[in-house]
């Protein structure tokens, strides 16, 4: 049996990026958002093999610390040619100085080495995990995809990270070109392209009221 969520919850997140944007996907049904950098609660390492396994950490620590149902992410960009490089280690490929044009520009050194000229060698996708855990050890748990092709050189100054690289199918611009509604908007509004927006949607479906 699914779990709705009702009242207030926690988000397992001290990206304050990533904490505006679930608190906006979240806003519509009034649901109170408290993150966990605002509780005080620490962060756990992300040892998990996959990123279904890491949003649980994530939102289990923060359950279990704050006692009150949390919600956590995990994402990142898998590059089929790269075997789903750099995968789980999307924001680790950054480096600490959160180097995202070096970053992109070693996928793109891989992807040459590798014969990638062509678009369909160049083929990759965003990957969104969300997990929402209660203090009683329940777990509601999706992910979703977002399909593309790596374009270089990047395109674009909205959005983040791997953002001016990547050209969602059926779509001439990067998501670095579109705006935030764009890209993560749901619809009406919003075209919801991206991987997170996909995600919140199945979870919507079954842990929020219509
Ligand atoms: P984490 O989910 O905080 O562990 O890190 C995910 C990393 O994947 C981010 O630092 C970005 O580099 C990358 N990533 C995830 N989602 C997106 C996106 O929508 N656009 C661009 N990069 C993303």
């Amino acid at each position: 049996m699914h779990r709705r969520i009702t009242g207030k919850l926690v988000i397992a997140t001290h990206n304050p990026g990533k904490l505006a944007e679930m608190r906006e996907l979240l806003a519509p049904y009034g649901i109170e958002a408290i993150s966990a950098g605002e509780l005080g609660l620490a962060e756990p390492d992300e040892t998990g093999d996959s990123f279904q396994a890491n949003a649980r950490i994530k939102a289990e620590a923060a359950a279990k610390a704050a006692q009150l149902p949390a919600f956590a992410d995990d994402s990142g960009l898998a590059v089929d040619a790269l075997g789903g490089a750099p995968g789980i280690y999307s924001a680790r490929w950054a480096g600490e100085t959160k180097d995202f044009g070096a970053a992109m520009a070693q996928i793109e050194r891989l992807l040459q080495e590798r014969g990638g000229t062509a678009a369909e060698r160049r083929t990759a996708h965003f990957v969104s995990a969300l997990c929402i855990a209660w203090p009683d050890g329940h777990v509601e748990e999706v992910e979703a995809r977002a399909d593309g092709t790596l374009v270089w050189p990047p395109r674009g100054t909205a959005g983040f990270g791997y953002d001016p690289v990547f050209l969602p199918d059926g779509h001439s611009r990067t998501f670095g070109e579109m705006t935030s509604v764009e890209k993560h908007g749901l619809p009406p509004l919003g075209l919801g392209l991206s991987h997170r927006a996909k995600a919140f949607v199945k979870l919507a479906e079954i842990c929020l009221a219509g």
